[in-house]
C-alpha cells in the first residue's frame, strides 16, 4: 500500500535559493519534469520516487514549471527548506561531471527575472542567494551551485523590480 506523504506548508517566505541542474546544455528536464509531478499530484511517493524537491525548474528555453507547490516546504537546501522557495536552472555543464559553466540562455534569465518578481509581488520582499553561498558543499572542489555571478544577477533582479528592460 502507497502512504501518501503530505508536504507541510511552509510558514514563513524569507528568500529564493537558486540552485543548476548539473547537466549539459543539450539536456532538458521537460521529459522527466511532469512525470514527477504527476507524481507528486498523485501523493507524493510511489514507485519509490519522491516528488522534485524544488518548488520551480527552468528549462534551456526559458519555459517555467512548478514542481512543488509554492506554498510548501520544498527539499533542496538542508537547514534552509523551511523559510526559502528553491529554484532550478537547467545547465551549467558542458560535459558530465564537468567543471561548473555559466552556461544559461538569456530566455532563462528572463524567466527567471520574471518568476522573482512575480514571487516578491506574491510573498512581499525577497533576498536572492544561490545555494553555494547558504550551504557550504562537503567536497571542496565541488563547482558552485550554480555557477553564475550572483552580484550581477541581483542587480539585474534590482533593475527588472524598478521595471527597466534588460532585453
Ligand atoms: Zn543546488
Amino acid at each position: 500500500m502507497t502512504v501518501p506523504i503530505k508536504y507541510k506548508t511552509r510558514e514563513k517566505t524569507k528568500r529564493v535559493i537558486l540552485h543548476d541542474s548539473h547537466t549539459r546544455p543539450d539536456v532538458c528536464c521537460t521529459e522527466d519534469v511532469p512525470r514527477w509531478s504527476v507524481l507528486a499530484h498523485e501523493g507524493g511517493l510511489k514507485m519509490g520516487i519522491l516528488s522534485i524537491g524544488y518548488q520551480f525548474i527552468i528549462e534551456r528555453d526559458g519555459s517555467v514549471t512548478e514542481c512543488r507547490p509554492r506554498d510548501l516546504v520544498g527539499s533542496h537546501t538542508p537547514g534552509h527548506n523551511m523559510d526559502s522557495i528553491g529554484v532550478c536552472l537547467v545547465g551549467g555543464r558542458e560535459e558530465d561531471g564537468g567543471e561548473g559553466v555559466d552556461n544559461f540562455t538569456q530566455e532563462q534569465r528572463r524567466a527567471f527575472l520574471r518568476l522573482f518578481n512575480e514571487l516578491v509581488q506574491h510573498y512581499g520582499p525577497l533576498d536572492l542567494k544561490a545555494h553555494s553561498e547558504v550551504q557550504r558543499f562537503r567536497h571542496r572542489d565541488h563547482p558552485p551551485c550554480p555557477p553564475i555571478d550572483m552580484d550581477l544577477l541581483r542587480e539585474d533582479v534590482a533593475l527588472f523590480a524598478q521595471g527597466i528592460d534588460l532585453g
